[in-house]
């Protein structure tokens, strides 16, 4: 294909309609027809990335190669389409509006007047179609977050009403994701939030190519026939996408409803080709007949709101299907873990996750989670503050450091197992300046992840600020808790186990973030494997 084309996504009438999981289904579909295909999230919020958000406000930060702190539905689209995003994938109002003003501060607007149209819309237009500038891309999927009619979401409609009329009927089209609910009393299905919301994004000078409608029930013929004529699209155009019972069920129910069909058509796409769906459907078939099943208990402090730890969810779906087991995930919530108690809450799990995060709340649950699996020779894995928590609990336990913790919860402690890393000492700005992203990691042969990875370097996502201390590693390993996973450059220890135990693992980075339906991360495969052997033993 010659030129890129582009497909907006806008949703209405609700949020939390899974905008995300369509763009990333959509993208899925054309790309096993053949085509290249990224997809781009734009959200209206003024914070310059999520880096600096808790999770209990938007989910997980998820992390690129290049180490953006990005939108947790960047996590969808590279677990769906096995392709990798960047920067570039995800940009927010704070990030639009500080590049417009560093460049009004360089005196690049030449002494114009800076407005939100056209200085705003065009750093957004841009950023749209940088992407498909590279040449990479056939096809540039973009998500607009929120919801149409919001204060802050204004520029971005506008940007894309301009965009459209810039670009032309062929090479972009806008889908409008919108909610058809169920009034039980009346026993019906509702159009009208559909019908109002089509209509504001008229009003903006925007006329939705195709219709994807949320629902809880089937859409009749006449329903779909009603919508169509009332929101102004083609009959082929209204897509039903009802509740599935899992987010991978989501490509074949639009392949079924024609999304990308009638999407190609719209795009004066002419094809013959056929998705192919082989390998998809390979993983649903396992992932649906599971020969077995693990229990794992996730010990973390936000297990109030799953998408805190999205990421960690869907790798246990991918290493699940891949071991032919379901994962019944157990959230425990670390604050309300104590020496009391803890066998009473993990005495039944066939393994255990000690989750990533930040700060002192949670802590000593977490330490305490860790000798219960170490003493017990439960299959441990411990994620970025999860591993640092393993290291305090073998240093108080094992070696008798008694006050062993980490900078970062005790800045006075007399034993900093685990420290701010010394690049980290004169930051003092808290957005973007982690160590993030991308970095090698040299791999022991003779270890779990020796064989688990089966290659002596690997690369794996970062976000932490503290370290494992090199200053304890002597006694640390003549303990029998070695380091099996080190950074060639620095020497920052990236991974320890314990030999003696069948299944302990604590790595500093996150393998969640690349773990995909393609290629389920074989960390968490070995895990999952480590925990069903652990079920069939007991
Ligand atoms: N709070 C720890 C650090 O900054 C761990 C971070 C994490 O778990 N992502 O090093």
């Amino acid at each position: 294909m010659s030129t890129t084309k582009y497909i907006f996504v806008t949703g209405g009438v609700s949020s939390s309609l899974g905008k995300g999981i369509i763009a990333a289904s959509l993208a899925k579909l054309l790309q096993a027809r053949g085509y290249r295909v990224t997809i781009q999230k734009l959200d209206p919020y003024i914070n310059v990335d999520p880096g600096t958000l808790n999770p209990y406000e938007h989910g997980e930060c998820y992390v690129t190669d290049d180490g953006a702190e990005t939108d947790l539905d960047l996590g969808h689209y590279e677990r769906f389409l096995n392709v990798k995003t960047s920067q570039a994938n995800n940009v927010t109002t704070g990030r639009i509006y500080q590049s417009v003003i560093e460049k009004e501060r360089r005196g690049e607007f030449l002494g114009k007047t800076v407005q939100v149209v056209p200085h705003i819309t065009n750093e957004i237009k841009e950023r749209v179609q940088q992407l498909g500038s590279t040449g990479e891309y056939d096809i540039v999927i973009t998500e607009i977050g929120g919801t149409v009619g919001d204060i802050e979401s204004l520029p971005y409609i506008e940007a894309v009403r301009q965009l459209r009329w810039e670009l032309g009927d062929d090479n972009a089209l806008v889908i409008h994701l919108t909610l058809v609910p169920y009034l039980s009393a009346a026993g019906e299905l509702k159009t009208k939030p559909t019908q109002h919301s089509v209509k504001t994004l008229m009003e903006s000078g925007i006329k939705a190519d195709i219709l994807v409608c949320r629902t809880e029930h089937d859409l009749s013929d006449d329903l779909r026939n009603k919508l169509a004529l009332f929101c102004n699209v083609k009959r082929e155009a209204v897509i039903q996408s009802i509740d599935a019972s899992t987010i991978y069920d989501v490509p074949n129910m639009m392949l079924e409803e024609g999304l990308d069909t009638v999407t190609l058509k719209k795009l004066g796409i002419q094809t013959t080709k056929e998705p192919d769906l082989t390998r998809w459907n390979e993983f649903l078939k396992r992932h649906k007949n599971p020969k077995g099943k693990v229990k794992i208990g996730l010990i973390g402090k936000y297990v109030e709101l799953q998408d805190s730890y999205k990421s960690i969810l869907e790798s246990f779906i991918h290493a699940g299907a891949e071991n032919e087991v379901s994962v019944d995930v157990k959230y425990i919530h670390s604050e309300y873990i104590n020496k009391k108690n803890v066998e009473g809450k993990l005495k039944d799990l066939d393994a255990v996750l000690v989750a990533p995060g930040f700060g002192e709340r949670g802590i000593e649950g977490k330490v305490e989670a860790v000798r219960y699996a170490r003493e017990n020779n439960l299959p441990f894995l411990g994620i970025c503050l999860g591993m640092q928590m393993a290291v305090i609990e073998y240093s108080r336990n094992v070696l008798g450091i008694k006050d062993a913790n980490s900078t970062e919860m005790n800045p006075q402690t007399p034993n900093p197992v685990i420290n701010l890393m010394e690049d980290q000492k004169s930051i003092t700005d808290m957005g973007g300046t982690m160590r993030l992203g991308a970095w090698k990691c040299d791999v022991k042969a003779d270890s779990i992840i020796g064989r688990v990875y089966n290659e002596s370097t690997i690369e794996e996502r970062h976000r932490h600020r503290y370290e494992y201390n090199n200053k304890y590693k002597e006694q640390l390993e003549a303990a029998g808790m070695i380091a099996t996973g080190v950074n060639p450059d620095t020497q920052l220890v990236e991974v320890v186990e314990i030999p003696e135990h069948p299944w302990f693992v604590g790595v500093q980075y996150h393998p969640e973030y690349k773990s995909t339906v393609a290629s389920p991360h074989p960390l968490f495969v070995a895990f999952v494997k480590a925990a069903h052997e652990h079920a069939e033993k007991n």
